[in-house]
């Protein structure tokens, strides 16, 4: 059997499973209705054979498809949000000598400070503040102007 068809085997298995961990490697379009969807779309499952698989929504759109109305494969998941909220936070914090405020990082990438807080050291596995710290310096000036003790209370 041709690679391709394995993938596409698995993928079609992930689709009539409704499987949420495929949601965001691939996405499926339906040639009778001319709409695309994640795999864990709820909508009826169509006939396979009207089916084509495609990496990104991009692909799909170029191939003529449309966004689902009910499954969104065009907007972020949840986790998706999550996950770009955390990589903006480390693109900030890499490019600032001195680490912002924490309610500051969190206003930046648009999510509540105590959530902001556990979401970071969950997806990063360290706090902002200790990532902040173990980050290399782009000068050693920035050590002189280190949080005051306040702000490293507000962080903990
Ligand atoms: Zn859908």
């Amino acid at each position: 059997m041709l690679e391709t068809d394995r993938q596409s085997d698995k993928r079609w298995e992930a689709v009539a499973s409704r499987d949420r961990s495929a949601d965001g490697t691939f996405y499926y379009a339906v040639r009778t209705t001319g709409v695309y969807c994640r795999p864990s779309c709820a909508s009826r499952l169509p006939r396979r054979e009207n089916v084509s698989f495609h990496a990104s929504c991009a692909a799909a759109e170029a191939a003529g498809f449309r966004a689902c109305k009910r499954c969104r494969p065009a907007e972020r998941t949840p986790v998706e949000a999550q996950l770009a909220a955390v990589s903006k936070a480390c693109a900030i914090l890499a490019e600032r000598e001195t680490a912002p405020p924490l309610a500051e990082l969190a206003a930046a990438v648009g999510v509540s400070p105590f959530h902001f807080h556990r979401l970071f050291k969950q997806v990063i596995g360290a706090t902002p503040r200790e990532y902040a710290r173990a980050r290399p310096t782009p000068r050693a000036s920035a050590r002189a102007r280190a949080p005051t003790r306040t702000r490293s209370r507000a962080w903990a």
